[in-house]
């Protein structure tokens, strides 16, 4: 029996469904129009650096920066995320954290790899999961980024890590000003495996980034561990006025 004719099959015993209201969709793990439609994707200008996205409309150059980049605060190599955190993007990123709705996690995967569409990453050798605290992922059962990050690894045909940084658990921060969120994760984040960070590109992976002080610490202990290089993507991002 071959493939399409298996697929075929299962089609109709599992007929394609939107993950994330249940109308029907031509291929598994896609999203129906209207679902995709109300969610607001980065698919305009955006920083060269950081990704952030700027007014559509404007003819702004590839290499051009948003503030922050070009104020030099801003020390990961890049960054690129698929859509913007809002109320849309929400109805999919609070079901897949907490309410165990990882199927989600195929359609996010594919949204991530088209937003790195203007990178070059045929020099990151690992993709690696934002970690998370132990006591945290006992209590969930999965870590959401590590689902992201593993069809991304297998698209770049590079290896996926989970295991050579650990997390110390801390309460959740609510919502804080960016120098609060930096202050509290600050020390959360250790090298177990330096061996396998010495000399590498690392692509880290999350599934939202909200300050940016996440990729930052991890990238901190990352660099100190040798790392070559650390850039990073989320499915979301929030976008405030700069
Ligand atoms: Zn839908
Ligand atoms: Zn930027």
């Amino acid at each position: 029996m071959n493939k399409n004719f298996i697929r075929k099959i299962l089609d109709f015993i599992y007929p394609p469904a939107c993950p994330l209201c249940n109308a029907g969709v031509s291929h598994h793990g896609e999203l129906c129009v209207d679902c995709w439609t109300a969610i607001n994707w980065i698919d305009g200008p955006h920083c060269a650096r950081c990704g952030y996205p700027f007014v559509p409309g404007y003819d702004f150059d590839d290499d051009v920066l948003c503030p922050v980049c070009a104020a030099g605060k801003n020390e990961l190599d890049w960054i690129r995320s698929a859509c913007v955190y809002d109320d849309a993007s929400k109805q999919a990123m609070l079901p897949f954290k907490h309410a165990g709705k990882i199927k989600y996690y195929k359609f996010m995967a594919n949204a991530m790899i088209w937003a790195l569409r203007d990178i070059d990453v045929s020099n990151i050798d690992i993709v690696m999961p934002v970690p998370l605290a132990w006591r945290r992922l006992f209590h969930r059962g999965y870590n959401q980024s590590t689902l992201l990050a593993r069809p991304i690894a297998r698209a770049m045909g590079v290896k996926l890590d989970y295991d050579s940084v650990r997390r110390k658990y801390r309460p959740d921060m609510g919502h804080k000003t960016s120098a609060q969120r930096a202050e509290n994760i600050r020390g959360v984040f250790t090298v177990v495996r330096p061996d396998k960070i010495r000399g590498k590109h690392i692509l880290l992976v999350d599934d939202v980034m909200t300050s940016g002080a996440t990729f930052s610490e991890l990238r901190r202990v990352l660099i100190r561990a040798g790392a070559a290089s650390v850039s990073g993507v989320s499915f979301c991002r929030v976008v405030r006025a700069l």
